[in-house]
């Protein structure tokens, strides 16, 4: 049976609410096209009460000891854990992806939130010798102060929860606008928080016009850290306005992951850890295996393997038993889709396999794969964002690592190959936040995650998370 879609309400000062003018914005299944739902639409109003939540919430939520907001976030996480399989739900019907990788995204948000934690306890700030025995020289570790934070619909969870653990774990109050799109999930999300008893105003959930609340909370001098993830456009253009501000700022933001697999690689490996993750959440993942360059050697044998992985995939509704491949998000991915593909066969790819939207409700495209992809075409140069696999031959591993950094971006990046001298000159020359040998991603929360280049700048794990939500203040106390 499916279970219901709930209505989602703005979280300010604990409380659920309407927006101040009773506006609403649809909410859609990708799977059926149909409206299931309402989110409640942010005004000014709102957003001014948000703030001066977020603000007395930081006030408060600063003064917690490290070790009880450890606990207050352990809570957090145990409810997210019994409370996986109904959010996991409302994930798929907002967002599309197979069920069961919703209940992955859960599962792995309150490992996320308790990584965090105990981090939290570890902000140490240091004892400096100083040059007059009579002063002591402290440095210290504080919280930033509010964060503004803008999450995109890919990892309605998952996207959220790294940036929230992060800044509640060092002290921040934490106020996010959650894609407008897939917003039920987030919301459960944060009621854990309530339910575990952070402070009112210690997180805060908006929804609404994107561009009007970022102008709104980024400028407002209550709030002292921006944190986005998103397009490279959207990403500058609020990484420029918080300069603006001065506002420190993370921006995790678009990538186009090379799949250097070299002539000594262990193909059946490649194809299995890459087209997994090739496909996974329909290939809307900004880590997603995007531009596959293969020796020229073993190029037909992965392109053969990699259509009969893509033929193997069951497209369907997230909810229903069997779906290996959801929907995309929303119908902006279907046209995106079709204009690579159009522009890569008139630039001479060849269509291996898929190809096309599937059926006319749902944003339903099948799983496709492009062979001789030439560098000019787009798909060989923006983020396809779907499910596409496009592969394009080399010969020598230096002409592969220069494709890889042809580009501006310069997020994941994964290689297969069985000499450890070729794996040392790929982690040295690679340009990329991340680079995975021999395996398909493996984020973990305590690895940092994020990007260089137009891929943006700060990370999202590991104790580099932390730093982004921590000032530091020089004291020195001279004894008299
Ligand atoms: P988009 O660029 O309009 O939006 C991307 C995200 O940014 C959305 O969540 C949106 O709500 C938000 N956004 C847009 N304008 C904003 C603003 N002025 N202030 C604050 N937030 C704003 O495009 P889209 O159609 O939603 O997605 C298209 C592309 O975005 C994808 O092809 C992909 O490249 C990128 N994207 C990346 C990620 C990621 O994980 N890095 C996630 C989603 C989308």
């Amino acid at each position: 049976m499916t279970p219901s879609y709930t209505d989602t309400r703005l979280l300010i000062a604990g409380q659920w609410c309407d927006a101040a003018s009773g506006k609403t914005i649809d909410v859609v299944n990708p799977a059926s096209g149909q409206v299931i739902g309402r989110v409640a639409h942010a005004g000014i109003p709102d957003l001014d009460r948000a703030l001066a939540a977020a603000q007395r919430g930081f006030e408060d939520w600063r003064k917690v000891p490290a070790n009880e907001r450890a606990t207050t976030m352990r809570k957090a996480a145990g409810l997210v854990r019994e409370r996986a399989s109904d959010i996991a739900r409302l994930l798929t019907q907002e967002q599309g992806k197979p069920v069961g990788e919703a209940r992955i995204e859960v599962m792995a948000a309150a490992d996320i939130i308790e990584w965090f934690a105990d981090e939290g306890r570890r902000v140490y700030g240091r004892i400096v010798p100083s040059r007059n025995l009579a002063a002591q020289q402290l440095v210290m570790k504080e919280p930033v102060g509010p964060v503004a934070a803008f999450t995109p619909w890919n990892f309605p969870v998952n996207q959220v929860v790294r940036k929230l653990s992060a800044a509640l774990a060092s002290g921040c109050s934490f106020l996010v606008k959650a894609p407008e799109e897939t917003p039920a999930s987030p919301a459960a999300l944060l009621q854990a928080f309530v339910d575990a008893g952070v402070p009112a105003g210690t997180v805060g959930l908006v929804f609404g016009t994107p561009s009007e609340i970022s102008t709104y909370l980024i400028a407002h001098p209550i709030i002292r850290k921006v944190t986005f993830t998103g397009s490279t456009p959207v990403g500058k253009q609020l990484a420029a306005m918080a300069g603006a501000h001065m506002k420190r700022a993370t921006m995790e933001l678009g990538g186009h992951a090379p799949v250097i697999v070299a002539a000594d690689a262990d193909v059946e490996l490649a194809v299995r850890a890459s087209a997994g993750a090739k496909f996974r959440n329909a290939g809307q993942v900004c880590i997603s295996p995007t531009r596959f360059l293969v020796h020229n050697s073993i190029r037909d044998e992965f392109a053969r393997a990699m259509v009969q992985h893509a033929q193997g995939l069951k497209l369907g509704d997230g909810l229903a038993d069997g779906t290996t491949l959801g929907p995309l998000a929303n119908p902006r991915r279907l046209t995106a889709m079709a204009q690579l593909l159009a522009d890569a066969q008139a630039k001479g790819a060849k269509l291996a396999t898929g190809g096309d939207r599937v059926g006319s409700s749902g944003n339903f495209f099948a799983p496709t794969v492009l062979t001789d992809v030439p560098l000019n075409a787009e798909v060989f140069n923006h983020e396809p964002f779907g499910p596409v696999a496009a592969i394009r031959g080399f010969d020598t591993l230096e002409e592969a690592i220069a494709e890889a950094n042809r580009l501006p971006y310069g997020l994941a990046s994964y290689a297969f190959t069985q000499s450890i001298k070729s794996a040392h000159l790929l982690a040295q020359q690679l340009e990329v936040g991340m680079l995975w040998i021999n395996q398909p991603a493996a984020p973990s929360p305590e690895m940092p995650f994020g990007g260089v280049k137009d891929s943006g700048y700060g990370s999202e794990g590991g104790p580099e998370a932390m730093e982004a939500y921590l000032v530091t203040k020089t004291v020195s106390i001279m004894a008299v």
